[in-house]
C-alpha cells in the first residue's frame, strides 16, 4: 500500500511563490542579458523568424532549456544549466559564435511561455487565497453560531 503526502497550504503556498520567482529570474536573464549580447541590427531581424516547434525540457522541475525549430529549419537552443548559453544550427551563429536571430527569436518566444506560466502561478495563489477566506469565514461563522 502507498501513501500520499500533501504538503499544508503554507508550505503549497511558498512553493508557489519560489517557482515563480525562479521563472521571473530566467525570464529577467533572457530579457536583460541575452537579448542585449545580439548586435541590434540582428536582433531587430528576430521579428522575421517564426518558431515552428518550441520545446520546454526541465530537470528537477526548473526549466533547463528552450529549444527550437524555425520554420526555416535551423534548430536553436537556449539553456541555463551550467550557466547560461545558447547554440543555433545556422552559419552566422557559427561564424559570429553570438546571438543570431533565431536565438533571439526563441528568446522573446521563451519570455512569452513565462509570463503565461507566471501568470498561472499568480492565479493559482490568489484562487488559494480566496479559497482559505471563504474557509475561515465558514469556520468563524459556525464557532459563533455554537457560543450564542
Ligand atoms: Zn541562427
Amino acid at each position: 500500500m502507498t501513501t500520499s503526502y500533501t504538503p499544508d497550504l503554507p508550505t503549497l503556498r511558498s512553493g508557489l511563490l519560489d517557482a515563480m520567482s525562479e521563472l521571473k529570474d530566467q525570464r529577467a536573464i533572457l530579457r536583460d542579458r541575452l537579448i542585449p549580447s545580439a548586435d541590434p541590427a540582428v536582433a531587430s531581424r528576430a521579428a522575421d523568424v517564426a518558431i515552428s516547434l518550441f520545446r520546454v525540457t526541465t530537470l528537477n522541475g526548473s526549466i533547463d532549456s528552450f529549444q527550437g525549430t524555425t520554420l526555416t529549419g535551423w534548430e536553436t537552443r537556449i539553456s541555463f544549466a551550467p550557466k547560461t548559453g545558447h547554440h543555433c544550427a545556422c552559419p552566422d551563429w557559427k561564424n559570429r559564435q553570438r546571438a543570431c536571430k533565431h536565438v533571439v527569436a526563441l528568446a522573446e518566444r521563451a519570455i512569452q511561455h513565462l509570463v503565461l506560466k507566471e501568470h498561472r502561478g499568480a492565479q493559482a495563489i490568489e484562487a488559494m487565497d480566496e479559497k482559505v477566506r471563504l474557509l475561515q469565514n465558514e469556520a468563524h461563522e459556525s464557532l459563533r453560531q455554537l457560543r450564542c
